[in-house]
């Protein structure tokens, strides 16, 4: 299922310099499906797809059950921050780059999503949260992407059509999303700020 944005995505990074490329590739994303957030098979084509996108190795897909409190969109926060401090109780970020943490939608029927840093790969702050919905793989990846790319060093661009817009879970471009040169820049930057190695 080649896209183009997968198209455009490895035409520049065949371009960048071999340094970054191979750092680049180094880098690991851990997913966690928690609650049953979707089903196993959607879950796992959810992290297949994210590390695709990112151009990350997916280390590993694990299914929990997270202690997450009841919430709603006023404390949405809280219910995020707390899915990150499971994470971290359990050191999953000695295991990969950059963690993902999937929860059901938030008030049963929202998607959010919320990234803990900016470039922090390898920290206690390389945690992102992703509320999805059920049966909305579109709206999900975007989630998905967009909070992992923070953590790999991008920040918001509001350029329409990309990953990481703002506003991204509310734009039409789901299927057609790409990331900007500036956003690969930023990425491949942030990675090589940071010493990767292989995950224990
Ligand atoms: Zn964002």
């Amino acid at each position: 299922m080649l896209k183009p944005a997968f198209a455009i995505f490895i035409a520049c990074a065949a371009a960048a310099p071999q340094t970054a490329h191979a750092i680049h590739e180094r880098a690991s994303l851990l997913v966690v499906i928690a609650n049953n957030a979707v089903s196993k098979p959607e879950g796992v084509a959810l992290a297949r797809q994210t590390a695709f996108e990112l151009n990350v190795r997916l280390r590993r897909t694990q299914f929990k059950t997270v202690p997450l409190p009841e919430t709603d969109l006023t404390n949405r926060p809280q219910q995020l921050y707390a899915a990150a401090a499971w994470g971290r109780s359990r050191n999953l970020h000695r295991r990969a780059t950059a963690v993902l943490i999937v929860t059901p939608p938030i008030a049963t029927r929202f998607a959010a999503g919320l990234a803990l840093g900016v470039c922090r790969p390898r920290s206690s702050a390389s945690y992102a949260v992703a509320n999805i919905k059920p049966g909305d793989f579109s709206r999900s990846l975007v989630a998905a992407v967009h909070e992992v790319g923070h953590l790999l060093g991008a920040n918001h661009l509001s350029f329409p059509g990309n990953w990481m817009h703002p506003d991204a879970l509310n734009q039409p471009f789901a299927d057609t999303a790409n990331f900007q040169t500036q956003t690969k820049n930023e990425i491949n930057r942030c990675l090589r700020t940071v010493r990767l190695t292989p995950p224990l």
